[in-house]
């Protein structure tokens, strides 16, 4: 028998995450026995110093790797041996590897955006592209954006501050959200990399009177995957990618660097539309 692949994330507010039923059904359609664990943690507990001792833990108790969520993916940084140029990219880990005694964290949330692009906006003219919300998601959001060749990157955030460091560290150009109109005027895509358009966020970050036909509009919410801002789009005519895509993608290149296997990414997409 091969041997059973264990692994977990770690969290805040995890219990309804889908990533386990992901993985586990990924992994049995590879005849793997797969074992993902959810990990909650307070944000408390990793102020305090407890994201240590759970690595370690994690490590003495066999897991293969972990898969790392809000409010860790900075504070993990510290703990592990190296960073994979995903993670160094993004200054941000949200999957860790241990492999030949070393743990390793890469930046799935870069690369799944990355490969989601590549399915839905193959072609897509990317000029000019203004993406809101430049928080965690946003920031592996961004990376991947400029590794895909965007030309001008406008990041706009109601925080200031936080618009102001991510544009700084992928040389793009920070904005304030009443720029959005003169922004938008010009502009060959829209990412909203805000928690608007969940069902406890509703509305959409950008008035939908912005949008134009012209451009492609992204959204990286996927619960529910029909946001209001994609409404929108696809009734100005706009070409979409939902949050799906990343969503599937980013679990699937964590489950590659877990388990050395080509995941099956179709069968991945129909599991997170099904879940
Ligand atoms: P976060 O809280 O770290 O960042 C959200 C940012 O949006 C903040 O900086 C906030 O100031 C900004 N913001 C909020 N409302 C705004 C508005 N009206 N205009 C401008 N800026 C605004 O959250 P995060 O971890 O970056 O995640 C954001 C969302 O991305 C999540 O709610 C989740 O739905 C989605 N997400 C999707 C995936 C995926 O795989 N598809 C992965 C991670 C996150």
């Amino acid at each position: 028998p091969r041997p059973t692949v264990l692994v977990g994330l770690i969290g805040t507010g995890i219990a309804p995450s889908l990533s386990p039923a992901l993985h586990e059904r990924e992994g049995a359609r590879h005849g793997i026995g797969y074992v993902y664990r959810t990990i909650e943690v307070s944000p408390r507990e990793v102020d305090e110093g407890g994201l240590g001792p759970l690595i370690v833990a994690a490590r003495r108790l066999g897991y293969d790797g972990l898969n790392i969520t809000h409010p860790a993916k900075q504070r993990v940084i510290p703990l592990l041996d190296a960073l994979a140029p995903s993670a160094e990219a993004v200054g941000a880990v949200n999957t860790v590897v241990f492999e030949d005694g070393r743990a390793i964290g890469h930046n799935t949330d870069a690369t799944g955006f990355g490969r989601a692009m590549d399915d839905a906006l193959a072609g897509a003219a990317r000029d000019e592209v203004v993406l809101v919300g430049a928080g965690g998601a946003g920031a592996a959001v961004a990376r991947a954006l400029v590794d895909r060749g965007v030309g001008t990157l406008a990041v706009v955030d109601a925080d200031e501050a936080r618009a102001a460091a991510l544009a700084a560290q992928v040389g793009a150009r920070a904005a304030a959200p009443p720029e959005l109109p003169r922004l938008l005027a010009s502009a060959d895509g829209l990412v909203n990399a805000t928690p608007l358009g969940m069902a406890d966020h509703p509305g959409s970050a950008v008035d939908p009177a912005l949008l134009d036909p012209r451009m492609f509009v992204a959204d990286i919410v996927y619960r529910p995957v029909e946001t209001a801002l994609l409404i929108a789009a696809r009734a100005r005519g706009c070409r979409v990618m939902p949050g799906t895509g990343m969503a599937m993608h980013q679990a699937a290149d964590a489950f590659e660097i877990f388990t050395g296997e080509a995941a099956d990414r179709r069968a991945m997409l129909a599991d997170l539309e099904d879940l």
